[in-house]
């Protein structure tokens, strides 16, 4: 796999308000995603408990989905959730606040886009570090692997130029957790559905609080891989964690939140990255100069 991610971060962005077509296709799971978060990076148990543990908490998200009467779930707020054994069924993912961001050489828009990426380079801020999750790092082999578009062709189609330079998955796929495995791996099963009343409504309204957040990070990070079980303990641990992180990506995402206009807008003067991102305390990014010099090398995208 070989990909020519500079200037395009078209997986970490939500890119659809410059689509002249929408899109869903990367949405995964048992339903339809309650929230409109546009490729979530689904992250596995034991990436969830870092990144509570290193103070992160405040930039992870659930996804429950709705599904149809023949699949399995359970009612909450009046929508039938998708459901393991009766505990409604979730993801836990990276928070897409809207940032003043120019892929694809368009000019500077607000849209959605992942907590990590510097919206200056369009380049991720934990690009292999310990915290860069499996589904970014191996990105889009699982797509290849399934034989379905990659966002890297979809930005082609729709933007031009060569981004997806060879097809060849990457041989570790397979460890993407997409069959009944994921169980309490990928996928958690919340243990009480009478406590997320309220929640529901709140996640199809874009309106999560803090403490909703925070009762399902808990539950993952106390899963157990294969099972339903969940530590009580370490749930309750890693959900007062969360309510505690003050991390920068929090703090940043709070300030691009209030700066923001409507998704798609023109960014007028926007806030600059460094300010609100680096100096709080996030990673410099390389310039893709850096990159360039790798690739000579053989290494594949910076995104992917
Ligand atoms: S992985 Fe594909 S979609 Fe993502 S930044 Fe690279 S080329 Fe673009
Ligand atoms: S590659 Fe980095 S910026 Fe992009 S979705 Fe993954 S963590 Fe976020």
């Amino acid at each position: 796999m070989k990909l020519n991610c500079e200037g395009c971060a078209g997986c970490c962005i939500d890119w659809r308000p410059l689509a002249e077509t929408p899109s869903d296709h990367e949405r995964r799971g048992p339903g339809e995603p309650l929230d409109d978060a546009y490729n979530l990076v689904p992250l596995t148990r034991d990436e969830v408990a870092r990144f509570v543990e290193r103070g992160f908490g405040d930039v992870l998200t659930p996804r429950l989905w709705r599904v149809d009467e023949e699949t399995p779930g359970v009612v909450v707020d009046g929508v039938r959730v998708a459901a393991l054994d009766g505990r409604p069924a979730f993801f836990v993912g990276l928070r897409k606040p809207p940032k003043p961001v120019a892929p694809f050489e368009t000019e500077t828009r607000w849209l959605r886009t992942c907590a990590f990426l510097d919206p200056e380079t369009l380049q991720c801020r934990i690009h292999g570090s310990e915290s860069y999750p499996t589904e970014c790092a191996t990105y889009p082999s699982h797509n290849l692997d399934l034989g379905v578009e990659t966002e890297c062709e979809r930005v082609e189609a729709k933007q031009g130029g060569e981004r997806l330079l060879d097809g060849t998955p990457e041989a570790d796929s397979a460890g993407l957790l997409l069959g009944p495995q994921a169980v309490g791996a990928k996928v958690f099963g919340y243990p009480d559905p009478a406590e997320l009343a309220g929640i529901v409504d709140r996640m199809r309204r874009g309106a999560l609080t803090d403490t909703d957040r925070a009762a399902f990070v808990g539950v993952a990070a106390g899963s157990q891989p294969g099972s339903l079980a969940i530590n009580d303990e370490r749930a309750a641990a890693a959900t007062a964690d969360v309510l505690d992180a003050d991390s920068w990506v929090g703090r940043a995402i709070d300030e691009w939140i209030a700066a923001a206009d409507e998704d798609g807008s023109r960014a007028i003067d926007p806030p600059r990255a460094d300010a609100v991102e680096v100096s709080r305390g996030a990673p410099e990014t390389p310039g893709w100069d850096a990159v360039s010099d790798r690739r000579a090398d053989g290494a594949s995208g910076e995104n992917g």
